[in-house]
């Protein structure tokens, strides 16, 4: 049984079939990367399986433990949740908390572990982002850089069994894209089940075990990153690859 098994989802806003059927597994330790022209559905997946969503048919089974779309109870949604951690294009740091209550926030709350145990963990998930120099900075004082690399070490002090990353560099000046990269790419090493949308096709070539490309709500492909970059087998993809570079 793989950790993650969507089975036929669907979810359209009004006429507009955003999702069409999609099935997709994941296993343990994979780092999926999703790519795909803008507007087909990339963001919709990954906010559908952390229950920011509401597909109209389909199922998502993580860990043997189906989700439930329909759930009002905002503690079965939290429960829920702990199996996944979302990071966003804009960070979405706690902005009157600093650097390490954001990461300490999570583990209180919703983990309920007590301050001084969250706080040694929040202290080892920063050192890991290479942000132990800036502990009691509030987010505006931090670059877009420092401040995702919070978001980050905040995910992953929640031990998701699942991390989802929704284009986490594309709201970042280019240089400060790489220091992003390469946090990722530890959390990657590191044997964190990751599935992450971007554009960034060097980052996914080298750390991605498989690509998925998804277009008009539908995985047209899905393969290595050899398969997808060296054969790939659809038109579209073919054009999408082109068009990138
Ligand atoms: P992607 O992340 O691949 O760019 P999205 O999943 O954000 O695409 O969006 C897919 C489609 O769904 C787009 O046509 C978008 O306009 C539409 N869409 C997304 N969210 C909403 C919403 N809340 N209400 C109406 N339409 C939406
Ligand atoms: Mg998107």
């Amino acid at each position: 049984m793989s950790l993650v098994e969507i089975r036929g989802l669907s979810k359209c806003f009004g006429s507009n079939i955003v999702l069409n059927n999609v099935d997709l597994s994941i296993n343990k330790g994979d780092v999926v990367a999703i790519i795909g022209p803008s507007g087909t559905g990339k963001s919709t997946l990954l906010r559908s399986i952390n229950l920011l969503e509401k597909p109209e048919q389909g199922t998502i089974t993580i860990n043997n433990k189906e989700i439930s779309f329909t759930t009002k109870s905002s503690k079965e949604k939290l429960e829920l949740r702990k199996n996944t951690e979302m990071v966003f294009q804009q960070f979405n740091l706690f902005k009157n908390r600093t650097a390490l209550e954001n990461v300490m926030e999570g583990l209180m709350t919703v983990k309920k572990l007590k301050k001084k145990e969250a706080k040694e963990i929040a202290l080892k998930h920063l050192e890991k982002v290479g942000m132990s120099d800036r502990l009691s900075h509030y987010p505006r004082h931090l670059s877009g850089g420092q401040q995702q690399r919070v978001a980050i070490a905040r995910a992953l002090a929640m031990e998701p069994e699942l991390l989802l990353m929704d284009e986490p560099t594309s709201a970042l000046d280019p240089e400060l894209v790489s220091e992003v990269l390469v946090t990722i790419k530890k959390a990657a090493q590191e044997g964190n089940t990751i599935l992450l949308v971007t554009h960034e096709m060097n980052f996914v070539k080298n750390v991605a075990t498989r690509i998925i490309f998804l277009e008009n709500g539908k995985i047209v492909a899905d393969g290595t990153p050899k398969e997808i970059f060296e054969s790939p087998k659809s038109d579209r993809l073919k054009d999408f690859l082109v068009k990138i570079h």
